[in-house]
């Protein structure tokens, strides 16, 4: 089998060096574009797996690469690599089809980690680009039965309303991916988008009281401040 490929996307080298280095010792193939016109290239070119995107470039906004990748190949993660300065640009990535970020200063482990979610995302979208499935999702002793409609959380059944259930669904279907306040208010109220997103925040606190969720720890929905909420994958 080949090794995965993971595009780096980034105009400092000292910070490509460093994550070609440890993209490299994990047993996987990295490529570095320095500008958004090698990146559009090597996307074609090198069909990566992964791609690390950095938004300040030197030749154009990081932004305007995600659409077009995503039409290209939609199986292909874009993770995208950002200062912490440049948060609302992180929900603009998000709702342009990146699946994932991180915030620099990053950990290489972290950085690892965010590559082997992505990894196994983007296999199950290539196997099964229809994403046709039991309907039963699990987690953590948490299981939701999509046919049936029936939550329960060790054995016992949890009483949620349809909203309630729709958000603990669209975070199983997504699970490891941080969806944000406004894809998923879409998803659930549709066109009748409420003007906040004080609303899903109330929703989610109802969901965490009745699967006595640990706030300092949670273990099924994990808050991305600023940005939306995440049910964190297997392995975090
Ligand atoms: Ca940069």
């Amino acid at each position: 089998m080949s090794k995965p490929v993971i595009l780096i996307v980034e105009d400092d080298s000292l910070i490509s060096k460093f994550m070609s280095r440890a993209i490299t010792e994990a047993g996987y193939k990295s490529i570095v574009a320095e500008t958004a016109s090698a990146a559009r290239m090597l996307f074609l070119s090198e069909m990566p797996n992964v791609v690390l995107l950095d938004l300040g470039l030197p030749d154009d906004d990081g932004l305007n690469l995600i659409p077009d990748m995503k039409k290209y190949r939609k199986e292909a993660s874009i993770i995208v690599v950002s200062a912490r300065e440049r948060e609302n640009e992180k929900v603009k990535a998000l709702d342009l089809g990146a699946d994932d970020y991180v915030t620099k200063p990053f950990g290489i482990f972290e950085l690892l980690a965010r590559i082997r979610t992505a990894l196994r995302h983007s296999e199950k979208a290539a196997a099964d680009p229809d994403g046709n499935d039991s309907g039963i999702f699990t987690h953590k002793g948490l299981t939701l039965d999509t046919v049936r409609h029936i939550v329960t959380l060790n054995g016992e059944p949890v009483h949620m309303t349809i909203r309630e259930f729709k958000i603990l669904e669209l975070l199983f279907r997504h699970k490891g991916k941080v969806l944000t306040y406004a894809w998923m208010m879409e998803q659930i109220w549709g066109s009748y988008i409420p003007a906040d997103n004080q609303i899903l925040r109330v929703n989610v606190t109802n969901i965490r009281r009745k699967l006595k969720e640990n706030i300092e720890d949670p273990i099924f929905i994990k808050t991305e401040l600023g940005i939306g909420y995440r049910m964190p994958d297997d392995i975090e």
